[in-house]
Parts: structure tokens; sequence; C-alpha cells
């Protein structure tokens, strides 16, 4: 029961001996809910839709660089945290630069390359990680308490418009791929992109055949017709694996009300991306004004001190997103698309700035406090946690099955 229906409970004898039995709620404590929400996540496995890890250990060398099993407090995931943060699944991005586009290793190696570090991570560290590709070894994993590693990559341009390239990255355990980073590609435009296109026929292709394989189609980062398109196109649930919602924070990286709606016909799941610019308006904004003031900035003419000394004097302003916030775009995409279409995508090691209070990995349980101190019921908290993409998963496992059967 939510707590703001108190008042009515009052008008009858038996509402109020409910009343009376909630009564004792308003006096848990913020430890209260944490240890709540910790005995929630030993039953249910939280599943977070997106970490850039495995580009955050490439950047720094590789895996011999960085010793995962302890604490490493430059990066936002780690073991230890994972631990404590009672993560059960996590989609680890096999991140591709949009700039392999023009130079550099080609696409599909890179990602290959992601795909190799992530699965190399997991069997290094197999004492606390195990890979996953289904629903079912999520759950097998969690019942032998491994925390399931499976795989999303983030970037269509890792296909280079090959069916058979996507067709071995699904062998490779991928899971979902993210159609668009921020460049739109011919099949699939961008968010970033403010071209009045979405899917081309080969996009929709594209997505048919994840249909067929089962990987979940990842419309974070792509622009609102393309998101209407392969909701449109898909005969499988879709994901947001790192999106929060546009109605409360205006970036074009997050989901308007106007696909919220169309999701529980599609049966598919947003996962709210904790990135501060995503969550709190007054963050996009000043975001948008630095920008603008670097700009104006460099148009007067200033030297690189002048400039230097007054953006930090501007930065010294910057306001900050909260756990809250992002609580508040759960409750959003709830109050729109229903509680069984909403799940969680923080996008660590992704971001540079954190919301206060959701710093790292180990802080998930202080978000699902936050909700139930909100009033969610336990049922409602699992769901987000890890049942609605658990659901997903195995929908489109079943999807897969029958257009294989075909
Ligand atoms: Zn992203």
């Amino acid at each position: 029961m939510e707590r703001g229906n108190v008042g009515t409970c009052l008008q009858s004898r038996v509402w109020v001996l409910v009343c009376l039995s909630i009564i004792p709620s308003f006096h848990l404590t913020a430890q209260d809910y944490r240890a709540q929400a910790l005995r929630i996540l030993h039953t249910v496995p939280l599943i977070d839709g997106h970490n850039d890890i495995a580009d955050a250990i490439r950047e720094r060398g590789g895996l011999d660089s960085v010793n995962f099993a302890v604490n490493q407090p430059k990066l936002m995931t780690d073991i230890p945290r994972l631990r404590s943060g009672a993560v059960g699944g996590q989609f680890w991005a096999a991140y591709v630069p949009v700039t392999t586009m023009d130079s550099g290793p080609h696409p599909a190696v890179y990602a290959l390359e992601q795909i190799d570090l992530i699965r190399r991570l997991c069997s290094r560290y197999g004492n606390a990680l195990a890979m996953a590709t289904t629903a079912a070894e999520v759950e097998r994993n969690f019942a032998a308490k491994k925390i399931s590693c499976l795989i999303g990559i983030e970037g269509g341009h890792a296909i280079e418009n090959s069916l058979g390239a996507l067709r071995m990255f699904s062998r490779l355990g991928v899971r979902y791929m993210t159609l668009t980073h921020w460049r739109s590609l011919d099949w699939a435009v961008a968010s970033t992109d403010s071209s009045h296109r979405g899917l081309s026929d080969f996009g929709k292709q594209v997505v048919l055949e994840m249909n067929r394989l089962g990987m979940l189609v990842d419309l974070s980062h792509v622009n609102d017709m393309t998101m209407s398109d392969a909701i449109h196109a898909s005969k499988a649930p879709i994901i947001f694996s790192h999106s929060s919602a546009r109605a409360l924070t205006n970036h074009a990286r997050d989901v308007p009300d106007s696909i919220l709606r169309l999701i529980p016909a599609n049966g598919g799941v947003v996962m709210v991306n904790f990135n501060p610019g995503f969550v709190s308006e007054a963050v996009r904004v000043y975001g948008d004004s630095v920008a603008e003031r670097a700009r104006l900035l460099r148009a007067a003419g200033a030297d690189s001190v002048t400039r230097a000394d007054s953006m930090r004097a501007w930065e010294s302003r910057a306001p900050h997103a909260t756990l809250e916030q992002v609580a508040d775009h759960i409750d959003h995409v709830r109050q729109i698309a229903g509680v069984d279409h909403v799940g969680i995508g923080s996008d660590f090691d992704g971001i540079t700035e954190v919301p206060n209070r959701l710093e790292d990995v180990s802080k998930f349980p202080d978000l699902i406090a936050e909700l139930l101190r909100r009033g969610w019921t336990e049922a409602d908290v699992e769901k987000v946690a890890g049942l609605n993409i658990l659901r997903v998963l195995r929908d489109a496992e079943r999807v897969a099955t029958e257009l294989r059967g075909r």
C-alpha cells in the first residue's frame, strides 16, 4: 500500500486494522529500508542494463593492468563493490567508438576485442563471475552465488552492414545490440541527428534478424522515429538499456512519454540511466550553459588562461543530480509504461559524473531502499531490480525459437 492512502483507510474498521498494521512502517529508518532491500536482492537478482567497465579497463591498458578482485577507487566497478551492491547480473557493454567508422581498427574488430575482454574478465574472476546468455543461466548463476556476465554491443556500426557478422556476434554470446551510438548509420538514426528518418528497410531486416537470434533490440541512443519504427518492426520485446524519462529531463537520450506508452503492448523494459545530465534538468541546462560559455569566451578572443579561470568559476556553481531524482525517473516510467516495464541501467564507468548517493555499483541497494521508502511493494521492487529484464530475455528466447521453427 502506498503511504498517501492513509486517509481513506480510516473509512472502515477493517481498514483501521490495515492502517494500524502499516503505521510502524512510518518509523523505519534508512538502514531498515537498506536491510530490506538487501534481503530482497538476495532472493531476486539485480540486473543492471549497462556498464562500461570493459572500455575503462581497455583504456587502462587491458586486463593485466587492473586487479578487479580488489577495490579500484578510480573506477565505479570492481568485484568487492559488485558484491556489496548485491548485483546478480550485469550487461557489460562491448562499446565501439563511432570514430572506428573513420579510421583505426574496423568497428567489427573493435567489438570482437571488447567481447574478448569481457569473456576473459569473466573467466579470470570465475570465482565471482560467470557468463550467461539466457534467463535460465542467470538464475543458475544466481543460485550458485555468481554474478552473471551478459554482453551487449553498443553501436550497430559493429556489424558493418553485415547480417553474417550479426549472427556471429550472437554466437559469441552477445545478448543485445544498441542500434546506434552518437552517430547515425545508413540504416538507423541517432538521437543527436535532427533528420526525420528512422529505420531503413535494411534496419528493419537487422531488427528481424535480431529477433530470430534472440538478441534484444536496444533503443538507447536512437532518435524517436527509430525508436517507434523498431518497436513496430520488432516481434520481440525491445529494451532501452540505459535511458531515462524525457518528461523529467529534456534530453534527446531520454525516452519521451509517447514512446513509453508503446512499451506495454511491446512488452519491453526501460532501464533507467544514472547519468546526471539525463536525470537532472538543472544539470542538463547547466551542461548546455557551460558549452555556450566556452563558445562565447572563444568568440570574444579570450586567451586560454582567462578561459580556464572563467570556466573554473562557472563550474564551481555546478548543480548535482541525486539518487532521489533517479528514483523519480523510475517512478515516472512506472507511471506511464507500468511497473512491468521499468528497470535499472546505470551506465557506470561510462559516465564521468554520478548522482549524490549513487556513486558506484555498491549503491544499488540504496536506490531499491528509496523505492521501498516511497511505498513500493516488495513484489514491484523485485520487478524493477531484475524480474522485468529476465521476463524480456525469456520472451525474446521464445520468439527466437518460434521464428527459427518457421
Ligand atoms: Zn551509451
